[in-house]
């Protein structure tokens, strides 16, 4: 049975103002992805690289539902300036080990809003010559005016909400919610 999310003591006192993605369907449609994810790399060596943090749950149970040989690593970005709307001035706070040339990197994206810290991503990435770089989000405000690459795997669309849950944060906050929601 669902817990009830006016009384989740995960919340601290807030209250949801709308489960906008529960349990069961985030479940259903990561399967889905792991499956898409599975027949896009016939072969070839796959990274998965999670962009720190938010793409810590998803990445987890994402990587669980693909049936082919992968590696994992992560990203660490940190962009300044500019309040709550990323600046595009984005850095690198810890760079992945492991090898990317000529390898089929798989970016992992907790949310795509204006699309600028991927972007600066991309192009970094890019520059290590991968076989292949596509990106994967669990969700997507289809805002992204500053991506010039589509996100390949897409989770959902997301409302034009802020939303908490399944590693999404407010102030390191939610982030181990199980389900995507706003809050009141
Ligand atoms: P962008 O560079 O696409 O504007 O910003 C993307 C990042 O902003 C996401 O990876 C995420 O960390 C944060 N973000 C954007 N929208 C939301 C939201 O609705 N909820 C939360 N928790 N973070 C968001
Ligand atoms: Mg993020
Ligand atoms: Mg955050």
């Amino acid at each position: 049975t669902p817990l009830s999310t006016s009384g989740d003591p995960r919340l601290r006192g807030r209250a949801v103002k709308r489960v906008a993605f529960d349990e069961q369907a985030i479940a259903t449609r990561v399967r889905e992805l792991g499956d898409q994810i599975t027949a896009s790399y016939p072969d070839g060596e796959l990274l998965v690289l999670g962009l720190l943090k938010g793409s810590f749950v998803f990445l987890a149970d994402l990587v669980r539902e693909i049936k082919r040989p992968l590696h994992v690593d992560f990203l660490v970005a940190s962009s300044y300036g500019a309040g709550t709307v990323s600046s595009g001035n984005v850095q690198l706070v810890y760079d992945p080990k492991t090898e990317l040339a000529g390898k089929h990197i798989l970016l992992v994206e907790d949310i795509v809003d204006s699309g600028r810290t991927l972007q600066v991503l991309m192009d970094l990435l890019r520059e290590r010559k991968p076989a292949s770089l596509e990106i994967c989000a669990l969700l997507h405000k289809h805002i992204a005016e500053h991506l010039s690459h589509p996100v390949k795997f897409v989770g959902f669309d997301a409302p034009h909400e802020f939303l908490v849950g399944y590693g999404l944060d407010h102030a390191e906050d939610f982030r181990h919610v199980p389900y995507v929601a706003s809050l009141e």
